[in-house]
């Protein structure tokens, strides 16, 4: 028999707050809300209302986190994502994550167990990176300092701590993590892929954040007139780029991991003219996946195709890798408690990695975190088609919940 929660949410009430939320920067299905956007502050500012109204202590803090804490001196969860989005994003890309919080923070106070469970709810600025990757999360686990934070820029060309003064938060006290009351993080978020849409479960259970490593392959020939030099004296550095390509694609599949991921993004020739043999081109490559270890492999591989390639010496290639990020792991324990709450109330669920980043990436390396997914449709995101069954929405808030029950009942 399926159990019940003592926590217990109000689904029409969350989908409401979502949809509010939706209507800043709203476009016609999906939402633009850039960090330290119009939008986004107002968004902010409606965020600390709500908490303020659902009973939380909340406040900014200095680089536009907003963070409301039931008042309390029970030990807490933390339950964050962000509000920020892309420059034409979808409506729960991070809000989801927020407004799980804000429910289930509600609904602890509502029912009386704030006494008992205690939640932090933190909205963190600019996940998305307009100005900083993550920034929100790096400086509210201190692993960013006032140097760095001033290099923060917009694609604009706005400095980030011009941003923040012009946003209002210049000067808010900065907040950081609890180690006296803080007992994990937790984040929920729509998956942004298609897998568990394709095999019909209701949430999946992140393993770990992806590493991903990038490369720039720079391949060096010479340009010439297209239609004057014979094919067989041309050092023609497009040709010899698409290649590469196929070889790596070829060479790679033998030593991927089950869950690995690549990608050729971007591919440039110059001088870029239909009538000049390509002089140069440049590909820029890209590797995912959670284990170190077939990161190492897929980087080998690539190498070894350039190789094998270059004794062709009417080209030369260059491989130079431009971002490292290590993968994530997000902690078993914390994970089993998700597990066990979404079989306790018979929800469907899966384990996966996540190839996308998140917050949980950066607070993973300061307090016991973990992620749960709900499906995306069609696996949309970063974009206005981004969406997910209502259903789905509120069967995930209820797993969080209790989850949130699970691990503050030890
Ligand atoms: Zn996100």
């Amino acid at each position: 028999m399926k159990q019940t929660s003592r926590i217990e949410i109000n689904p029409e009430r969350l989908l409401k707050d979502l949809k509010d939320l939706a209507q800043f920067g709203r476009l016609t299905t999906g939402v633009s809300r850039v960090s330290f956007s119009e939008a986004d502050v107002q968004a902010r500012h409606w965020l600390k209302t709500q908490m303020e109204r659902a009973g939380l202590n909340a406040e900014f803090d200095a680089v536009g986190n907003v963070h409301g804490r039931t008042n309390t001196d029970a030990k807490s969860v933390i339950i964050g994502s962000h509000t920020d989005s892309v420059p034409v994003g979808g409506w729960l890309d991070g809000s989801l994550g927020v407004i799980y919080g804000l429910e289930i923070a509600r609904s602890i106070i509502e029912l009386g167990l704030a006494n008992e469970i205690g939640i932090d709810v933190i909205s963190f600025m600019d996940e998305e990176g307009t100005y900083l990757p993550c920034l929100g999360s790096k400086r509210f686990c201190r692993e960013l300092g006032d140097d760095e934070l001033a290099k923060g820029q917009s694609p604009s060309g706005e400095r980030l701590p011009d941003a923040v003064e012009r946003s209002g938060f210049m000067g808010n006290p900065e907040m950081s993590i609890d180690r006296a009351r803080h007992l994990a993080y937790l984040e929920a978020h729509i998956e942004q892929g298609p897998r568990l849409e394709a095999s019909r479960k209701e949430i999946g259970i992140v393993t770990g954040i992806v590493g991903i490593r990038r490369f720039k392959l720079e391949i060096t020939g010479e340009a010439d007139h297209a239609g004057t030099v014979p094919m067989s004296m041309r050092k023609d550095a497009g040709a010899a780029a698409i290649g590469l390509l196929h070889s790596l694609y070829k060479e790679i599949a033998k030593t991927k991991g089950p869950e690995s991921v690549w990608n050729a993004g971007s591919i440039k020739f110059e001088p870029g003219a239909a009538n000049v043999v390509p002089a140069k081109a440049e590909i820029i490559f890209e590797i995912r996946d959670l284990e170190p270890d077939i990161l190492n492999a897929l980087e080998t591989s690539i190498h070894k195709t350039v190789e094998n390639i270059s004794p062709d010496d009417n080209i030369t290639y260059l491989v130079t890798k431009t971002i490292d990020i290590p993968p994530s792991a997000m902690d078993t324990g914390l994970s089993d408690h998700i597990l066990r709450s979404a079989n306790a109330i018979g929800v469907s669920n899966m384990k996966m990695p996540s190839g996308a980043g998140h917050d949980a990436m950066v607070l993973s390396r300061h307090i016991q975190s973990a992620m749960l997914f709900i499906p995306s449709i069609n696996g949309k995101s970063h974009s206005e088609s981004e969406d997910t069954l209502e259903e789905h929405i509120i069967t995930g808030c209820r797993v969080l919940a209790k989850t949130v029950e699970s691990i503050t009942s030890l």
